[in-house]
């Protein structure tokens, strides 16, 4: 369900149908304070633990909790401190005397978001079964795969479980990409994943008005986030946020009508979504059509392959140089102007439309880029063949591009 959608209002209600406790769960604690102040302004009876709370303020909210019939309706901790032993241990006073009405985990692609290396206890909320109330896990923002993600990490079964969807799109949110300058000041910089995105952007229109949400795109922003997974210890996850990286820069730079772009991304239906003239791609009228550019991707695929004979690791600055037949210093000293493919995409490509074109290679796995491990120096990544290379050669692939 969208930000804006109404979840408090899904599990506030019924949570006041029975004098027991509601407990929900909040990623952060930031959050969390703020949620419980707007409940709070609401009339509604809610007290929260933290880590660092005062012994005595806490010993008197357990107290409350733990009379009959509670003194309040809603619990509030995050991961952490719900399966602390003294949290956990009250939690288990409550269920002997029937006294937890359900549980509630707000942004619950946290679960798939937060390695579990890193905050262990969303791994360790399923935990929570152990007192068989209902468990309700909401979010803004899950693909399909997140989805999964949670409903395994719960240990919520298919059959007792019911999976709700509302679609994510918000009719009253415009949508627009706009090229950002590089003038090396630093500004808005593009989000990391597509998640991220709509979660910000959901952020607005929420007294139902239009609101137009922008994305600054430049590339040198896929670099900076780039270098922060190259940072990171290895392992899938890192893989993880490559590829929803590449996912935020396809919706930057694919001209598909963004809401069915984004549709589509939630697995909430693409095609069927109009858009109406909601975004930059149909309300500008001018349309680029998507056709077969798969020779120039694989002269692209043997400049790299004959580039790497000479030099392993190429970057993509590197391929763009090479390709456009550049006689910068960095193309020579390598001796790469005697590769084949030197100034084969000259005359077709300027080395903007290059990069944007190498960006798509990478986007459709054609072409990989291979991040440096956590212990390298470099936090550059340089290209290797990508998985789809050989299907693309194989004319079992056809790689489209698109051109006005
Ligand atoms: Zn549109």
């Amino acid at each position: 369900m969208p930000t804006g959608g109404g979840k408090t209002i899904c599990y506030a209600v019924p949570a006041l149908i029975k004098p027991k406790v509601t407990v929900v769960i909040f990623p952060l604690l930031a959050l969390l304070l703020d949620q419980v102040e707007r409940m709070r302004s609401q009339g509604l009876n809610v007290c929260f633990f933290m880590s660092d709370m005062d012994e005595a303020e806490r010993e008197n909210a357990m107290q409350k909790l733990l009379a009959t019939p509670p003194e309040y309706n809603f619990l509030f901790a995050t991961p952490e401190t719900v399966l602390t032993p003294a949290l956990f241990e009250l939690l288990q006073k409550l269920s002997s005397e029937s006294l937890i009405n359900f549980f509630v985990i707000d942004e619950a692609h946290c679960i798939d978001t937060w390695d579990s290396h890193f905050r262990p206890s969303y791994s360790e909320l399923s935990k929570l079964q152990t007192f068989g109330c209902p468990i309700l896990a909401m979010t803004g923002t899950a693909t399909r795969q997140t989805e999964q993600v949670i409903l395994n990490s719960l240990r919520l079964s298919l059959e007792e479980t019911k999976v709700i969807r509302k679609p994510s799109n918000r009719p009253n949110l415009l949508f627009h990409v706009v090229a950002k300058k590089a003038d090396g000041k630093e500004a808005i910089v593009m989000p990391k994943d597509l998640e991220s995105y709509v979660q910000e952007s959901c952020r607005a229109g929420r007294d139902g008005n239009d609101a137009h949400c922008y994305i600054f795109f430049r590339f040198e922003d896929k670099t900076k986030h780039l270098s922060n997974i190259s940072s990171l210890p290895d392992g899938d996850r890192k893989l993880v946020y490559l590829n929803g990286l590449n996912d935020m820069v396809k919706y930057c730079i694919i001209p598909v009508y963004r809401r069915q772009h984004i549709a589509s991304y939630f697995g909430d239906g693409g095609a069927g979504i109009n858009c109406a003239k909601s975004c930059d791609i149909c309300s500008s009228g001018n349309l680029e059509h998507s056709i077969d550019f798969s020779d120039d991707a694989i002269q692209i695929l043997n400049c790299l392959d004959s580039m790497q004979q000479l030099q392993p690791q190429v970057t993509t600055k590197l391929l763009v140089l090479t390709f456009s037949g550049s006689k910068s210093n960095a193309v020579i000293s390598k001796g790469l102007e005697n590769v084949n493919e030197y100034g084969k995409g000259k005359n077709k490509f300027s080395e903007k439309g290059l990069l944007k074109f190498i960006q798509c290679l990478i986007i459709e796995n054609i072409v990989h880029e291979q991040l440096p491990s956590a212990n390298e120096n470099s936090t550059t990544p340089y290209l290797v063949r990508g998985i789809n290379a050989s299907r693309l050669t194989n004319s079992e692939l056809t790689f489209l591009y698109y051109a006005k």
